[in-house]
C-alpha cells in the first residue's frame, strides 16, 4: 500500500519559488489501476516522479507498505526504486540503436538476470503486448503504438509492483491510444497501475480516476 501525507512540492528556480503539488493525500491499494486527470502544469508529472522516487518531496509523508519512502537518502531511492518502480513514457524513450527484444531485455540485464531467462521473459513479454513478430526491428521501423508496446513490455520485464505511465496515449491517434489500453486492461490488478491522462475516454478504462488541480487531489 502507498500513503501519501501532506505532500508538498516545491521547485526553485532563480527567484521564483513553483508550488507543484499543495498538501496531497493519496492511498493507492496493491494492484489498483488509477488514472491521474488534470490540466497542463497541475502537478501531475510531479505526482508520479515523487510516487516513483525520482524526486523527493518538499514535505510531507510517503510511505510504502508502513515504510517511511519521504526521509530515504539518494543512494537508498535509487535502490528503491530499483526493486519497485517502472515507467511508461509518452514518447516511449526506448534505445533506437537497440531492437525492441534488446530494449525490453534492458531491465532483465540491469537485474542480473541470465541469458536463457531472459530470452523467456522477453518473449513472454512481447507475447503479450503483441509484438512478438518484431523482435529484430529496430525502433524507427516500427509504428508509435508498436513502440509503446515495447515501452510497455520494457516495463513489465522490470517487474516491479508499480508501474508509472506519464500520458502513454499522448502521441497516439485515438484508435491506437484505444489499443495500448487493451494492452493495459490485460496486465491490471498484478501491479499498481497509475496512469496520467488528458482523455476522458482513456481515464475512464481504469478502475479510479484521480483530478488534480493546482497540486491538489480533488474529492
Ligand atoms: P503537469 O504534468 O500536470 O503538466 P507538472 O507536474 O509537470 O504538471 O508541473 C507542475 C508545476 O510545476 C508547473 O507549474 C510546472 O511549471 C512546475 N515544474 C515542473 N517541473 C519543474 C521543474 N523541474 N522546475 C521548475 N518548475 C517545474
Ligand atoms: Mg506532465
Amino acid at each position: 500500500m502507498i500513503e501519501l501525507r501532506n505532500i508538498v512540492k516545491e521547485y526553485n528556480t532563480e527567484n521564483m519559488v513553483t508550488r507543484a503539488l499543495d498538501g496531497l493525500d493519496l492511498t493507492l491499494d496493491n494492484g489498483e489501476y488509477v488514472a491521474v486527470m488534470g490540466c497542463s502544469g497541475s502537478g501531475k508529472s510531479t505526482l508520479l516522479h515523487i510516487l516513483g522516487g525520482m524526486d523527493r518531496a518538499t514535505s510531507g509523508q510517503y510511505l510504502w507498505d508502513g515504510r517511511e519512502i519521504s526521509g530515504l537518502d539518494a543512494k537508498e531511492l535509487e535502490k528503491f526504486r530499483k526493486e519497485h518502480v517502472s515507467f511508461v513514457f509518452q514518447n516511449y524513450m526506448l534505445m533506437n540503436s537497440y531492437t525492441v527484444f534488446e530494449n525490453i531485455e534492458v531491465p532483465l540485464i540491469a537485474r542480473g538476470v541470465k541469458a536463457k531467462q531472459r530470452k523467456e521473459t522477453v518473449e513472454k513479454y512481447m507475447e503479450l503486448v503483441g509484438i512478438s513478430d518484431l523482435a529484430g526491428k529496430l525502433p524507427i521501423h516500427i509504428s508509435g503504438g508498436q513502440q509503446q508496446r515495447c515501452g510497455i513490455a520494457r516495463a513489465l520485464a522490470a517487474d516491479t509492483d508499480l508501474l508509472l505511465a506519464d500520458e502513454p496515449t499522448g502521441a497516439l491517434d485515438r484508435k491506437t491510444g484505444e489499443e495500448i489500453m487493451d494492452v493495459f486492461d490485460r496486465i491490471k490488478g498484478e501491479r499498481t497501475i497509475v496512469l496520467v491522462t488528458h482523455d476522458e475516454n482513456i481515464a475512464s478504462r481504469t478502475d479510479r480516476i484521480l483530478h488534480i488541480e493546482d497540486g491538489k487531489l480533488m474529492r
